[in-house]
């Protein structure tokens, strides 16, 4: 803030930060960087509004951790986690701080939490940078899921650091200002559950429930019911995923919320033609994370945070062991429910019967190993009620497709429905090439034109736009196959 005008206070930000209050001992203080040349160079003013947060309030070195507001907490979250299946009882926030809480306008509570600020007492080798390709593309992420109606964090703005790091080659250097429920992860349980605290374990439980299930609070047994509303939420969440083509790419247990949001975008993606095996991610060597695994590994993530909470289950090991086998086991039931939900809704089906199932199940079928995009295939299904077939040109070999079109059509037979299947079938997503594209310009050039044109485009998915059919198609088939670096 240099220009500051003489006599002039910024209002304070009204943090109430209960972690910090409320948890001593589950988390350390952070050390504010020192950063050469600390520079905005994205803010969310809709999301800021919401927030009850204006600009002025939030200076770029505010926004890198250099100079925290008033009242901010500044502290770096302890947590575990289990890291493509192997355990890690000592992770935590090795590059983030959470700056505090406040309430936005709804009365929901929200974390405002930076990354990429420095190092931390959990940054291990790591140096707690961020490089300005992945600020950006958690920015875009995070926006992009925001504006496909998929829970997940946000974010509130982006500041390069003025300095360059070294990753696979040197990078300026950036920090990311996320907006999320919380902060809580299933890592944030195994984390203490691991060090034999159950008291903090309860004490975490009890924390959690207060902020973001506290109808479990008052039921016969809170602990399970939890448990019970994690799983729910994140069944919701996987279905979304799945219902869109998202691949997330890390779902290691640290990167699980406990409020069920979409957290920690690192080398995630959306899939552009249909193959369940699709793996984006350069450290996922044996496709642990890929598309068609993730329900699965989603179910496997909260075993483990049922195993965290076996003891404030029940005082017998037994009937706490029978009663978090039953909850977990829920998952399936609970996926399927949801997955189905949003299928049938992309396939314009309200009320659907035993045949609609084979009808899905078919689908599936026709669209496999034909390059089918995802995302073209159900925004341009709507069209054929009109006699428009254009969904035809996206196969391979469309004969088999042709017939299962014929039977869509006679299944659905209403026009009408074309409006209501295009509010959830979106036309643009963040497709792979356009965001590479978006972060070299940036990176490279300083050039923050593309970046900001997609993110605009992408705040509003549902709507076709006619001058913007650049932002609608995959990449060419023959382009290189898609890799994210986690290149943190
Ligand atoms: P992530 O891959 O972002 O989910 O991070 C996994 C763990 O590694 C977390 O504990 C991070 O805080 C930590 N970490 C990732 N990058 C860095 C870094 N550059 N410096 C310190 N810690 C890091
Ligand atoms: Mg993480």
């Amino acid at each position: 803030m240099a220009n500051k005008p003489i006599g002039y206070h910024l209002p304070l930000i009204k943090f109430d930060n209960t972690y910090m209050r409320d948890l001593a001992g589950f988390y350390t203080p952070t050390i504010s960087p020192n950063f050469p040349s600390p520079e905005k160079i994205l803010f969310n003013h809709e999301l800021a509004a919401e927030l009850g947060i204006e600009e002025s309030q939030l200076s770029a070195a505010a926004l890198s951790g250099q100079e925290p507001p008033e009242g901010a907490a500044m502290i770096a979250m302890a947590y575990a986690g289990h890291q493509f299946g192997g355990f890690s009882p000592s992770l935590g926030d090795g590059r983030a701080t959470l700056l505090g809480e406040v309430i936005d306008r709804n009365g929901a509570r929200k974390d405002i939490h930076l990354k990429g600020s420095g190092r931390t007492e959990y940054s291990r080798g790591g140096d707690g940078k961020a490089a300005l390709g992945p600020v950006l593309r958690e920015y875009l992420m995070g926006e992009a899921m925001h504006a496909l109606n998929i829970p997940t964090t946000r974010a509130l703005g982006a500041v390069t650091t003025g300095e360059n790091i070294l990753r696979d080659s040197i990078k300026p250097g950036a920090v990311l200002t996320r907006i999320a429920s919380s902060h809580l992860r299933v890592g944030s349980f195994e984390y203490f559950h691991a060090r034999g605290e159950m008291d903090k374990v309860r004490q975490l439980a009890d924390y959690a429930i207060a902020r973001h299930y506290p109808e479990a609070s008052q039921t016969e047994n809170p602990y399970l019911d939890f448990l019970s509303a994690v799983i729910n939420a994140q069944a919701y969440l996987v279905a979304k995923w799945m219902s869109i083509g998202f691949v997330h790419g890390v779902m290691n247990t640290d990167n699980v919320a406990i409020s069920g949001e979409t957290i920690d975008y690192g080398p995630c993606a959306f899939m552009d033609r249909y193959d369940p095996k699709t793996v984006f991610s350069s450290i996922d060597a044996h496709g642990r994370y890929a598309y068609e695994k993730q329900p699965i590994m989603a179910h496997w993530n909260l075993a483990r945070l049922a195993e965290t909470m076996l003891p404030i289950l029940h005082p017998e090991e037994e009937v706490a062991f029978k009663m978090a086998n039953n909850v977990i086991a829920s998952f399936q039931d609970r996926y399927t429910y949801y997955w189905l939900q949003n299928m049938f809704a992309k396939l314009g089906i309200y009320e659907p019967t035993p045949e609609d199932s084979t009808l899905l199940a078919d689908m599936y079928e026709i669209i496999k190993g034909q390059n089918v995009d995802f995302t073209l295939f159900f925004r341009r299904l709507a069209d054929a009620l009109e006699g428009n077939d254009h969904v035809l040109d996206l196969f391979d070999d469309d004969e088999l497709a042709a017939l299962w079109l014929e039977r869509w059509i006679k299944r659905v037979a209403d026009a009408d429905i074309a409006a209501d299947m295009d509010a959830v079938n979106p036309i643009y997503i963040p497709r792979n090439h356009l965001v590479n594209d978006a972060l070299e310009a940036a990176e490279n050039n300083q050039d923050m034109s593309k970046f900001n044109q997609l993110l605009d485009v992408l705040s509003d998915p549902y709507t076709e736009r006619e001058d913007l059919s650049e932002f609608e198609n995959p990449a060419p088939i023959d382009a290189e196959p898609f890799r994210t670096f986690c290149g943190t």
